[in-house]
């Protein structure tokens, strides 16, 4: 014999209307001095920080009122409110960070204007794989073509995308280091270039570096080998590294970090700087031809 099906019992449960009855547009009801489920709830919203879902409280309470939206979608809706704004000010906060001269994106580079830089390979690095992956990027070519330009948009887009990400300049990053060493603090100052998943490094080889910052540069390089990328732009083919690194020893150790999991883009287009300049040209020439 089976025994009968167990019906299953309806629980009453109270009606999710907490607020309803206590807010009406959004205001709390001043009847009497003991403080309201809403002045509750904004101050535990204040208590914890979650400015953005306080300030839309009263507001949300009153769409769910007009809406007849369950106690699930008000709260859901409250916390997606708080969210977007944290992930949008941790998004600030990583870019201040990061100390980006300028804020550059790969929407704004004319690839037009370049038309040596294989598409396809900007594509697949802005999709940030390179990142996943810890591969490197090199950014080689003379002044003015954009290196920096895409080695700061690729590092904004990694941070955007919501990891670390850190600028620096070759020079003042061998600068800190050194003067961190002399302070006794080069392995704190270390971590700035070690943390982040993305270090830009630009403007490797404007200057000659001696042995000690070619030392600091090898240090980084090494150390963040297949733990982090490194986006680096240089005006310097890899033939002219020796000359870059007082070292010849040191400077093949580099480049064989560097290449061993590397996107190479070398550019060898026409500096955009110039642009204007060549279009002025071109005009003259042409109305001379016209004149
Ligand atoms: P590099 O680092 O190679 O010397 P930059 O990246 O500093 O060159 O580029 C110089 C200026 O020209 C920057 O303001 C940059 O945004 C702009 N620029 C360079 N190439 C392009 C491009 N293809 N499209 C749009 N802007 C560009
Ligand atoms: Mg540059």
């Amino acid at each position: 014999m089976t025994p009968p099906a167990v019906q299953p019992t309806r629980t009453a449960r109270p009606r999710a209307r907490g607020s309803a009855h206590e807010v009406r547009n959004g205001a709390p009801t001043p009847s009497s001095s003991e403080p309201s489920s809403y002045q509750r709830l904004r101050e535990h919203l204040a208590y914890l920080q979650m400015t953005a879902a306080a300030e839309h409280l009263a507001a949300e309470l009153d769409r769910a009122l007009k809406e007849k939206l369950s106690a699930t979608q008000v709260l859901e809706q409250l916390l997606a409110i708080e969210v977007a704004a944290t992930r949008e000010r941790r998004q600030r906060g990583r870019l201040r960070f990061a100390r980006y001269p300028v804020h550059k994106t790969l929407a704004e580079f004319d690839l037009d204007f370049q038309p040596g830089i294989d598409r396809k390979v900007v594509a697949e690095l802005s999709t940030l794989r390179f990142v996943e992956e810890r591969r490197n990027v090199i950014l080689l070519g003379p002044p003015g073509v954009g290196k920096s330009h895409l080695a700061i948009a690729l590092g904004i887009a990694a941070t955007d995308a919501g990891y670390r990400t850190y600028f620096t300049a070759a020079s003042d990053m061998v600068a800190a280091l050194q003067a961190a060493h002399l302070e006794g603090t080069a392995a704190y100052k270390l971590r700035t270039y070690l943390s982040p998943s993305v270090l830009v490094i630009d403007e490797l080889g404007y200057l000659p570096l001696d042995q000690a910052s070619a030392n600091w540069i090898f240090q980084v390089v090494s150390r963040r080998y297949e733990k982090g990328s490194i986006v680096l732009t240089s005006n310097r083919g890899f033939g002219d590294w020796n000359q870059v690194f007082a070292d010849p020893v040191v400077a093949s150790a580099i480049i064989d970090r560097l290449l061993h999991s590397a996107t190479v883009l070398n550019i060898r287009g026409a500096s955009y700087r110039m642009r204007d300049y060549v279009d002025q040209q071109k005009l003259k020439g042409g109305s001379a031809m016209v004149g």
